[in-house]
């Protein structure tokens, strides 16, 4: 078999620590784990099925929902989306989907809905965020039809999100958490607030139900944090192997555009990797790079499937050596800070030429 220059490495094992992390952190909490986005671009099936502990999953999309059902992942499945119109809420009840209701027309829908099976609903309340969620005005209101509607699993359960928990000094969160507990405050039915920050700063952001998401694959929600200090391990590790090494001269330009210029006699080498992988074409001269567990730094501007690296500092470098973008011994919270990014984009925007390969 060929082995892909770019892949991804993904340690499971981690995955699986840091679901155990999460439910010590929130032990009376059940557990939603968050796979959107093909699970941060981890391969949202890979996930689910690693995490077979995890109480129930979240996508964003339907068809995100029926991809997991169809690949036969068996616990809760919640679609933070819902739906827009009577076919998507069909897809719900045959697929067991349970739809985030964030909008008075889903409850029109849901009362006109003619379904074989009631579905299990997330009434939404905005309550602060302003994305998806009721206005608090009309919350009750769509609870109280809810509780009638003969298309809905009773009770229907309760949902908010929080916008500003990754900043632990934002009074922001305690208004919000101040605003959903009022509201829901005596109606029946579980209730889930925190994401990652939520669940990791605001103890009474723990209600029946946590959804982490980035945490999960190892990753710090904070911007002054490191996962390492919330006993998180990084799921995805991104390799590649250096293709080419060779000598520059001071004055010598180095790629495309001639953006950086070698200060000295340069030992410059070439990684098999670029933005059509996914790495970041903002990453800025001087981001870190392993090569032979060395740190080095890129130099010159990332291309399709390239990049430069100066490697005067790790002179036994050679061809076919192992280079590591992030992941085991190099935070991807670091890289996002040389790209003028956040790390949930680089997970993500890993594209589907890097090969994904799990290890137990
Ligand atoms: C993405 C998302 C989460 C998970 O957020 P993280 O910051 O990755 O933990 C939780 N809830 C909702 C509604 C989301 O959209």
């Amino acid at each position: 078999m060929i082995q892909p220059a770019a892949h991804a490495l993904l340690d499971l094992q981690a995955l699986i620590h840091n679901l155990a992390k999460i439910r010590s952190v929130a032990p009376r909490s059940k557990i939603m784990a968050v796979i959107k986005a093909n699970g941060y671009g981890h391969g949202a099936v890979t996930v689910a099925r690693a995490l077979v502990d995890a109480d129930a999953f979240a996508v964003a999309r339907v068809d995100e929902g029926v991809a997991l059902r169809e690949a036969g992942i068996p616990q809760r499945i919640a679609v933070l989306q819902g739906f827009i119109n009577s076919e998507e809420l069909a897809l719900h009840s045959v697929y067991d989907l349970e739809p985030i209701v964030h909008c008075p027309s889903q409850v029109d829908i849901l009362e006109s809905a003619n379904l074989d099976k009631p579905v299990k609903v997330w009434l939404k309340l905005d309550s602060g965020m302003h994305r998806l969620g009721l206005n608090a005005d009309v919350f009750d209101a769509c609870h109280a039809r809810l509780s009638q509607c003969r298309a809905v699993h009773q009770p229907p359960f309760m949902i908010t999100h929080l916008a500003n928990a990754d900043n632990v000094a934002d009074p922001v969160t305690e208004r919000q958490l101040d605003l959903f507990g009022g509201r829901v405050a005596g109606l029946p039915g579980e209730r889930s607030i925190a994401n990652s920050a939520g669940l990791l700063a605001w103890e009474n952001a723990l209600a029946e139900w946590v959804r982490p998401g980035l945490a999960l694959y190892g990753v710090s929600p904070f911007p002054n944090r490191t996962a390492e200090q919330d006993g998180l391990k990084p799921v995805m590790t991104l390799r590649t192997r250096l293709i080419a090494i060779k000598q520059l001269n001071a004055g010598d330009a180095v790629g495309y555009g001639g953006d950086w210029v070698c200060q000295r006699p340069t030992l410059m080498g070439v990684a098999a990797i670029g933005y059509g992988d996914g790495y970041p074409r903002h990453a800025h001269s001087g981001t870190p790079v392993l090569v032979r567990g060395q740190r080095v730094s890129l130099i010159g501007r990332v291309s399709m499937d390239m990049i430069t690296l100066d490697l005067s500092d790790c002179p036994s470098a050679e061809v076919g050596d192992e280079v590591t973008l992030w992941g085991d011994g190099l935070p991807v919270e670091e890289i996002a800070q040389h790209a003028d990014t956040i790390p949930y984009v680089l997970l993500c925007n890993v594209t589907p030429r890097v090969k994904r390969i799990p290890k137990l």
